[in-house]
């Protein structure tokens, strides 16, 4: 007999990751357009000395973080990407028979996470206006829930939950549910209604939030993301973990990219300034971006996505599409958002004939 690998991988899905094309303006991986400082590539350097040790485990950057965002060391984890945290966080909470929520469309990952770990994914349509649908939520859980997903702000929609409406659902989902707060934006959003989910998480015992270093803290290639969880949910976490599996550079990376935050940060302000600009001319040329706390802007193209995905690539310009329903386009430089905006306008938004 030969050799059989589980049967209900058979029709998973592989995860899809952003198109990629040299020398192309890139803005289908949500990506900040510059490269790290020089202060985090000599890191990286320096760290590449000592790359025949293995990484520590009980990594300086633990207890950086714990310092910079007022949590106990117990309650943070890092790990490979917040992707790899998102697949501990599954393999922590459930286990066979048990469901993972999240909204749909939505963050690529998470079905497939899901699925790979002998979960079951539900799915909650976005509403009308592209938000989550917290109420719909809140319905589709069961005694099989165990864990859901919560992207906010929303990849790849960049709408973005308010405190409130936050706090009602927190209020109403049960305590043995575990509302994973994905902020893998956060340094991005600039309406102070959004809230910071570590404020949610000291309130809440069932809530954990998720961060990231590849977006803001342009480390996408370096993966290295980290988790902010309650105890017991964090020290499952660390014993999923794949061992060694933050490499030094990561670590050296992260902990040189905390010493420039304010730098890193200030380039995010510019970035959500070059957001809400092209926003505004994509509005004038006749599209309707909703809203975005995120350093991306969703287009609602429904039939008219394929057509605007070769419009765009006939341009060398790489962005997100999912056939039928839209595209996703990051901010970039300014010079490349001012390429996708001539690219927009002279797209013919009504199909001609
Ligand atoms: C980009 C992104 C991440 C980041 O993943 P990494 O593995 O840290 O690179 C996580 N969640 C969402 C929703 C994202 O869009």
């Amino acid at each position: 007999m030969p050799v059989t690998p589980r049967a209900d991988l058979a029709d998973l899905p592989a995860f899809v990751p952003g198109r990629k094309l040299p020398g192309a303006v890139n803005l289908a991986s949500n990506e900040v357009a510059y490269p790290p400082p020089d202060h985090v590539v000599d890191a990286i350097t320096q760290a590449a000395t000592g790359a025949n040790r293995y990484p520590n485990p009980d990594s300086a950057l633990i207890d950086r973080l714990a310092m910079c965002l007022d949590v106990d060391a117990g309650e943070v984890v890092v790990g490979n990407g917040s992707v790899s945290l998102c697949a501990q966080l599954i393999q922590a909470m459930c286990g066979p028979g048990h469901t993972v929520l999240f909204a749909w469309r939505s963050f690529e990952a998470y079905p497939v996470l899901t699925r790979a770990a002998g979960a079951r994914p539900r799915t909650v349509a976005l509403t009308q206006d592209h938000r989550h649908d917290l109420d719909a939520t809140l319905a589709a859980i069961d005694d099989t829930t165990r864990l859901v997903f919560v992207s906010n702000p929303h990849n790849p929609t960049g709408t973005a939950l308010r405190m409130q409406e936050l706090v009602r659902f927190l209020e109403a989902v049960p305590g043995d549910v575990l509302v994973v707060l994905d902020e893998a934006y956060r340094e991005f959003v600039t309406d102070p209604e959004v809230p910071d989910g570590l404020v949610l998480a000291r309130s809440f015992d069932n809530v954990a939030v998720l961060r990231t270093f590849s977006k803001a803290y342009r480390l996408a290639g370096a993966r290295i993301g980290y988790c902010v969880a309650p105890e017991p949910v964090a020290a499952a976490l660390r014993k999923v973990y794949v061992p060694f599996s933050v490499n030094v550079l990561a670590q050296a990376a992260a902990l040189a990219a905390l010493d420039v935050r304010h730098e890193l940060l200030a380039r995010c302000a510019e970035v959500a300034a070059e957001r809400e600009r092209v926003r505004t001319r994509l509005l004038q040329a006749g599209y309707a971006p909703p809203p975005s706390q995120g350093n991306y802007l969703w287009l609602d193209l429904g039939e008219r996505t394929g057509a605007f995905d070769r419009h765009c690539m006939d341009r060398r310009i790489v962005i997100r599409a999912f056939d039928g329903e839209g595209v996703r386009v990051s901010i970039g430089t300014p010079r490349e958002n001012d390429a996708f905006l001539a690219a927009a306008r002279s797209f013919p938004l009504a199909p001609v004939g």
